[in-house]
């Protein structure tokens, strides 16, 4: 399980160094480490000349302050030499509808993996389709074969890897390469190892899309998307931004900027913390499947273990049969994981799920069953403690 060092070097550093590097230039503010939040729409001109020429670095707040100048800055530094550019919008969700929008057009044909984010799914299935955009599912685990499904007319292939819910890892680098061997532009959501862990671009993503409400975050208090994109795809990206008006609030982005610092550190305790329970869980009779890619027992551990360099606190177990109140009687039993719905902050989390009815190009029909956890920075044999706890409820309630 031991993984190569977080690579992708740029300027001779480590990704990990990066994140706290990046983006920063304190000569710019008087030697203070962290740039200021700048609150700013109107920008002022000395004289009416520099006015009609838009002279000067700054032209408008919607257009670009020093705040989210420094964020914009650090995190495509972080994507490494491959960016070309990176769009801050105010939601994961936005970021990925809007990387969409960016790429497609009336009569186009986009491709999607059937674990796609579910909201990210009713965008395809309803704005896309108004827009006159034609929309299709694909398994997964397809690998090169998606050559098969790609139309004349496909323009998009987008992809989750591994899916939130169910941790299928994909093949990114076979999936490109047929992509792009029939021009389509490949999109990824990348929330789930970050560039930390997964080098998207590198391996071959057009346009590298993250929640910075999970990790880069980090603390549960901030809504915050981000795109990265390569050479080919930055142009229309900004143009799009640009003309949809998309901008992020300043503390939002300061936020956002605050919580890259500590990213990686942050990121490789939920590792490790995710692995250690992860791996009780495994030796639990209750237990049927770990979902983990750093599992044999999930699909396409093979590809997390040749193209990833780590694992986020995010994975999913499938009990044996037991009944829905049991399921319930566990859950509720625990007190260090609360119930919702997000991930990437310091706490630990758990919710149900059943995609059943929601996947159309393949069949989710598990063992028993599902449930989700995000393991966070609590100390991690208590919150084995607790899980013990909850499987003792699960017994009371069978
Ligand atoms: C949460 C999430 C999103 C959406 O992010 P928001 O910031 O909540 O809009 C997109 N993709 C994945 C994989 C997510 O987990």
């Amino acid at each position: 399980m031991t993984k190569k060092p977080a690579s992708g070097t740029h300027s001779g550093t480590n990704a990990a160094t990066r994140f706290v590097t990046s983006g920063r230039n304190p000569q710019t503010f008087h030697g203070f480490v962290n740039p200021p939040v700048v609150h700013a729409s109107t920008v002022l001109y000395p004289t009416v000349d520099d006015y009609i020429a838009r002279r000067g670095r700054y032209t408008y707040g919607r257009r670009g302050t020093p705040t989210s100048e420094a964020l914009a800055s650090a995190l495509a530094e972080i994507e490494g030499t491959q960016c070309a550019g990176v769009a801050l919008l105010p939601s994961g969700l936005a970021a990925a509808s809007l990387a969409l929008q960016s790429a497609l057009r009336a009569g186009d044909h986009a491709l999607i993996t059937d674990n796609v984010y579910g909201p990210t799914r009713h965008f395809c299935d309803t704005v896309l389709g108004r827009c006159g955009v034609t929309v299709s599912y694909f398994d997964p685990m397809i690998g090169g074969n998606i050559s098969a499904l790609i139309q004349p007319s496909t323009r998009v292939v987008y992809l989750e890897s591994p899916g939130s819910l169910t941790f299928e890892v994909q093949d990114v680098p076979a999936i490109a390469a047929a992509a792009h061997a029939r021009n389509a532009t490949v999109l990824m959501d990348n929330t789930w190892a970050s560039p930390l862990y997964f080098r998207a671009l590198e391996m071959g993503v057009d346009l590298a899309i993250q929640s910075g409400s999970k990790y880069i975050g980090g603390h549960s208090d901030l809504m915050l998307g981000v795109v990265a994109a390569n050479a080919a795809t930055w142009q229309q990206l900004s143009a799009t931004v640009f003309s949809m008006g998309l901008c992020v609030g300043p503390d939002d982005m300061y936020l956002g900027l605050r919580g890259l610092r500590t990213m990686a550190v942050r990121l490789a305790q939920h590792y490790q913390a995710g692995l250690t329970v992860a791996h009780w869980f495994a030796q639990r009779p209750e237990v049927a499947q770990v979902l983990h890619p750093a599992f044999e027992s999930c699909p396409g551990h093979a590809i997390w273990k040749r193209d990833f360099t780590g694992a986020s606190g995010l994975f999913s177990i499938v009990l044996k049969p037991a009944p829905e109140a049991a399921v319930h009687a566990f859950i509720d039993a625990l007190t260090l994981f609360g119930i919702g719905a997000s991930w990437g902050g310091f706490e630990s989390l758990v919710i149900p799920f059943d995609c059943h009815d929601v996947r159309s190009a393949t069949t989710w029909s598990p063992k028993g069953p599902t449930i989700r956890f995000h393991i966070g920075l609590e100390d991690v044999a208590d919150l084995i403690a607790d899980l013990e706890r909850g499987f003792a409820a699960l017994a009371a309630a069978r």
